[in-house]
């Protein structure tokens, strides 16, 4: 790698789409630049925008420290970060993230411990930078007040080429920074980039050391994940790297013994990114569901054969399940409470007579829950009839509806504790 060198290009001539360059991540460079400082666009917008994507935020790298970006920006921004201080500028109601240059100083506040770096607080100069990002397609700078791109690592080439290559060797950058085995399959499915043989060979060698990175970070990574919007193609590249048992060691039997499982996940994250494709709203809520329902289910099935009332069952198995999965990573207590209602909500859909029918339907969950069963009925068909009660019901008039479910025919209906 040739340090220090960097290749200019014209980002015009590489037919960058000018126009789509936010104007406030512009405006904020700007502010920086007047006041002395160096500032960049950086990573994944330059990236994207060469790709011919659009950029789902625009990120700035500065010379400036965040106490003197700060001062510049005053109110509008906040420092925040331990791990990785920088500072968040709030402007026309979005948040433009704005990192220090980072260095290789000995001195300072970096905290490495067995090759991971736990904190990396030392600032630098931009071709010190470069070499801390990750791959060379987020390692792109670009100069706002002439459309240069600065690229020290070949990061044109490489989207020219549509390679996925990491900074420096895949050992010492996974072991690093664990998460970058995450953000590669997210990057390669996500932008169809090829993996390089150096992260091909590397990432199985290092999967348990997922496991030493905090499970707050890595809940968001999955998060990331469950909506880059290709979770189908990112889903057969974490099975094949085994990096989904070590996230969800939960499914690794269900996964093993039951086809249903595999499709049903399939299906969820199909259902998932046809929905980002067509700009409906996703929730992590949902997906964890689904993630987690095969491990749930398990442990019901076994209290029910115990004598367990359904609610009651169910209750327990998934605080077993939310527990065991505690560990790996950790899930806000408002997530876990929104996974538990769509999963008491597979109970309520077995009642398909009665004043309860109303309660269900005008559930705060019963949208999710609902699309929940769908999917539960596309591998299971013996829930095809109670998908198309609850398909069916949405679309009847409210007089309809009571004759449906205070008719003698529903009553006959016997609820059991059967949930697939
Ligand atoms: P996207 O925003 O589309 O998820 P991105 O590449 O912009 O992708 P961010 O998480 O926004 O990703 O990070 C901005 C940039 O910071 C990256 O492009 C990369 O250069 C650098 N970066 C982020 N996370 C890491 C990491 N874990 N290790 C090294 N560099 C990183
Ligand atoms: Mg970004």
């Amino acid at each position: 790698m040739a340090e220090n060198e960097a290749t200019l290009y014209n980002a015009r001539q590489l037919n960058l789409p000018e126009k789509e360059i936010s104007q406030a991540a512009t405006d904020i460079i700007k502010r920086l630049l007047d006041a002395g400082y160096k500032a960049y666009l950086v990573g994944g917008c330059i990236r994207d925008l060469l790709l011919g994507l659009h950029p789902k935020d625009f990120d700035i790298a500065t010379d400036a420290t965040p106490e003197q970006v700060k001062s510049v920006f005053k109110k509008k921004c906040r420092i925040i970060g331990r791990r990785f201080r920088l500072a968040h500028i709030y402007h026309n109601g979005n948040i433009y993230e704005v990192a220090t240059f980072r260095g290789f100083d000995q001195s300072g506040d970096r905290v490495v411990h067995q090759g991971q770096i736990l904190r990396d607080n030392i600032y630098g100069s931009i071709d010190q930078d470069v070499l801390r990002r990750d791959f060379t397609c987020n390692a792109l700078y670009l100069d706002v007040t002439d459309l240069s791109i600065i690229d020290y690592v070949g990061g044109v080439q490489d989207i020219q080429n549509k390679r996925l290559n990491l900074i420096g060797k895949a050992s010492d950058r996974f072991t690093e920074d664990p998460v970058r085995m995450l953000r590669c399959i997210r990057f390669s499915a996500k932008l169809g980039l090829e993996l390089s043989e150096d992260c091909r060979n590397t990432i199985p060698k290092l999967t348990n050391s997922l496991l030493k990175v905090p499970s707050a970070r890595l809940f968001d990574e999955i998060i990331k994940l469950f909506h880059c919007a290709k979770m189908t193609a990112a889903f057969q590249l974490m099975r094949h790297y085994k990096l989904f048992d070590q996230l969800f060691p939960l499914l690794k039997k269900p996964l093993a013994e039951s086809d249903h499982t595999q499709e049903f996940l399939s299906n969820a994250f199909t259902n998932t990114d046809a929905r980002l494709a067509n700009n409906q709203s996703v929730t992590p809520v949902f997906l964890m569901a689904c993630v987690l329902w095969p491990d749930m289910i398990e442990g019901y099935k076994k209290l029910i054969t115990k004598d367990h009332k359904p609610y009651e069952a169910l209750h327990i198995a998934a605080n077993k399940t939310l527990e065991k999965q505690r560990d790996i990573l950790s899930i806000p207590r408002a997530i876990q409470t929104g996974i538990r209602q769509i999963w008491v909500m597979q109970l309520r859909f077995k009642r398909m007579h009665g004043k309860g029918v109303y309660t269900t339907l005008h559930h705060p969950r019963f949208r999710a829950a609902y699309d929940f069963l769908l999917l539960r009925a596309s591998v299971h068909e013996q829930l095809e009839l109670k998908a198309d009660f609850w398909t069916h019901i949405q679309e009847l008039s409210p007089e309809a509806i009571r004759s449906l479910i205070f008719g003698k025919r529903a009553r006959n209906g016997k609820m059991n504790a059967e949930l697939v």
